[in-house]
Formats: C-alpha cells, sequence, structure tokens
C-alpha cells in the first residue's frame, strides 16, 4: 500500500471537492454527499460514507487524510460563562479560540493566524509576531470542535482571535465558503464577521469573493496617532481605510461596523471623540467601544467607565449607532487583545485540562 496523501480533505473548499469528483467522472451529487458526512455527520473515517461505493471511500482514502487537524490542549472558563480553548497543531504550534455566550446566541471567537505580523502596540497577539497562517481545516476544526464540546450551540462567529484574517485571505475565503455552503456547515454569511486592522487592498478582495459582516478595527480618529499605535497606518491611512470599508458589500440589513479600543490618556479625550464623530457621520455605521483590556507587559491602562461613557456621548451627539463592549472573558485572559497562546506571563484563575 502507497503513503496516503498528505492533504486535508477540509483544506478543499466545496468548489475544489466538486471538481476532485468530476476529475474522477463522477457525477456531481457526490461533492455533496461528502460535504454532508464531512460537516453535518462529522464522520472522522472515509468508510463510514456509507452511500458512497467502495471504490470511491478507497480513492478518498488514498487521496485525503480527514482527521481534525487541532488537538485540544486545554478549556478555561471564565466567571462570566465564556469559555477559552487552547488547540495544539500538527506542528506543535498553539493557538486559541474563545466562546462567548450572549442574550440568545453564542459566538465563537476564531483564529486565522498563529502569532499576527502587524504588530499593533495595544495587542498580545502583535507582540507574538507571525508565525503562519492557519490553514482551512484548522480554521474550520475550531468551529467543528467547539461546536461539539457544545451541544452544537454556535450561532455567530467573528475572526477577531489570534491573526489578521486579511493577512491570510485564500484560507480564510475557502474556510468561509465551507460555513456557509448549504451541503456543508450552512451557517448564514449574516452571522460571519471578519475583522481587520485595516489591510486595504484586501478589504475590496474580500468583498469581490463574499458578503460576511465587515468589522474595522479604527483605533484612532487621527492619523498620528493611528501611525503609532496600528503600524499598518503607515501604508493604509484612515481616508483609504473608511473608502475601503463603506464600499465593502455588507449583508443586508447589516451594518459595516467599526472597532474602536479606548486607550487611557491616549485615544480617550474629548476631542478625539469629536474627531471620530466627525469622521464617522454620516457613513452608514455602527461602532463598537472595546476598553482596552489589559495584559502584561502591555504598555497602556483600561479607562474609567464615566470616561468611556463620556466618550460614547459625544459620539452620540453625532447620530453614531455606538454601543459600549463589555469585555467578557478577561479573568481567563480570553477577552480581545490578550490572545497570545502559550506566553509564560500569562496568569490563568481557573484551569480545566482536556474535556
Ligand atoms: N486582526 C484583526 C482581528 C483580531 S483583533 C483586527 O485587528 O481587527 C480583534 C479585535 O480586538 C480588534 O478590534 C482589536 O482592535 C481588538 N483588540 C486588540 N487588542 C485589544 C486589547 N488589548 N483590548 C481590547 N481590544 C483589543
Ligand atoms: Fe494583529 Fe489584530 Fe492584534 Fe493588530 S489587533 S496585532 S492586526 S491581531
Amino acid at each position: 500500500m502507497q503513503d496516503k496523501a498528505n492533504i486535508n480533505i477540509k483544506d478543499l473548499s466545496p468548489q475544489e471537492i466538486e471538481k476532485f469528483v468530476l476529475d474522477n467522472s463522477l457525477q456531481p451529487f457526490r461533492a455533496r454527499q461528502i460535504g454532508k458526512w464531512i460537516y453535518r455527520k462529522g464522520v472522522v473515517s472515509f468508510d463510514e460514507m456509507t452511500d458512497l461505493s467502495k471504490d470511491f471511500r478507497d480513492l478518498l482514502e488514498f487521496s485525503f487524510s480527514i482527521k481534525p487537524s487541532l488537538e485540544l490542549e486545554q478549556e478555561q472558563l471564565s466567571e462570566d460563562g465564556t469559555k477559552k480553548y487552547l488547540f495544539k497543531l500538527s506542528d506543535g504550534n498553539q493557538i486559541e479560540s474563545v466562546l462567548i455566550p450572549e442574550k440568545g446566541r453564542y459566538t465563537l471567537c476564531i483564529s486565522s493566524q498563529v502569532g499576527c505580523a502587524l504588530g499593533c502596540t495595544f495587542c498580545m497577539t502583535g507582540t507574538v509576531g507571525k508565525i503562519r497562517n492557519l490553514t482551512p481545516s484548522e480554521i474550520l476544526d475550531q468551529y467543528m470542535l467547539v461546536n461539539r464540546y457544545n451541544e452544537n450551540c454556535i450561532t455567530n462567529i467573528v475572526f477577531m482571535g489570534m491573526g489578521e484574517p486579511l493577512d491570510n485571505i485564500q484560507n480564510l475565503v475557502k474556510a468561509i465558503n465551507t460555513l456557509i455552503d448549504p451541503n456543508c456547515l450552512a451557517l448564514s454569511p449574516k452571522r460571519i464577521t471578519v475583522s481587520t486592522s485595516g489591510l486595504v487592498p484586501k478589504i475590496k478582495e474580500l468583498g469581490e469573493q463574499v458578503s460576511v459582516n465587515l468589522a474595522v478595527s479604527l483605533n484612532a480618529p487621527r492619523d498620528e496617532l493611528r501611525d503609532e499605535i496600528m503600524p499598518i497606518n503607515k501604508r493604509y491611512p484612515i481616508k483609504e481605510l473608511i473608502d475601503a470599508s463603506v464600499n465593502f458589500p455588507v449583508p443586508n440589513r447589516k451594518f459595516l461596523m467599526f472597532e474602536y479600543v479606548v486607550l487611557k490618556n491616549i485615544n480617550d479625550s474629548d476631542s478625539d471623540a469629536h474627531s471620530l464623530g466627525r469622521l464617522l457621520r454620516g457613513i452608514k455605521c455602527k461602532i463598537n467601544l472595546l476598553p482596552f483590556n489589559e495584559a502584561y507587559p502591555l504598555p497602556y491602562e483600561s479607562p474609567s467607565w464615566e470616561r468611556v461613557l463620556k466618550f460614547q456621548d459625544i459620539l452620540i451627539s453625532y447620530k453614531i449607532n455606538v454601543r459600549i463592549r463589555k469585555s467578557r472573558g478577561s479573568d481567563i485572559l480570553g477577552a480581545c487583545g490578550q490572545l497570545a497562546a502559550k506566553y509564560p506571563s500569562i496568569k490563568v484563575s481557573e484551569t480545566r485540562a482536556n474535556i
């Protein structure tokens, strides 16, 4: 017997599975059957695909692997119900995913890379640097495994975990195509949000390929300040970023979102709130204010609650739809910007190993 090929079948988009089927002179509905077995029924061997012929199952077995590409290392439970999952990849790297229960929904925050190249000064993942992109199967398995551990409760997905999703756009789009395909995971694109620090050409590219929600991490209303805290701004300044964002095709009845991490005495002044109001006035969008989540050794502090409320009031005076996003899972370093996987400085308050 020859060595089995090392391609994970979950690295193929539904379109690529169909091509494989056609290339082997089979009918297209065979691809839909495969999609259902993998993603709906969650089988972990081709032999379980009992409505495919033995010959075809052998061909699949010979061509692909089907086992999960992640191994659960740790699950942590926060006081607020948020759960953080630490997964080991086949090369020993680690990533984290966070499940956030909210009123009427469960949102999974997915990682798209090991580390991140963009080096935003307020973000733990940025301190790691980019180690590598995640494959489509590593992206999808975060959803499949966490969904399985939690009675298939996940209703929404946000690409706000480790990494810059648009710096891994090819694998991101493949994974999204599988997430939304009716024969695979069948999620509505309205329930998927991609968050980006502002890779302007890739925003356009993403919009040409899929229509999902877009969240843009703005974090500063002036180039001078944004250059300082988000180095990517030197390449794609605010005006270009806003232009690309407003042209992004968000799904019907959905709004473009801007994220604004509020850093004490850095970007939280009245004057910055007015600048932000002027910048976004008249744009059909929502703003989420994210009070900075502290994580050693990041050199910033959280603003006071009163400061954030005042900042919000000023934005409301510009008729902007603005919400303050309460930090979730910060006691287990599962909140935005705190994900860094194996960082020895990280303390955990509660740990449940391998459920
Ligand atoms: N790379 C993407 C997605 C991952 S970061 C992006 O930058 O959008 C997800 C969100 O967490 C971003 O809006 C980012 O601005 C925010 N964030 C990063 N560090 C944070 C911190 N320490 N506290 C609060 N939010 C943070
Ligand atoms: Fe990367 Fe996003 Fe963190 Fe910036 S905020 S370093 S882009 S993960």
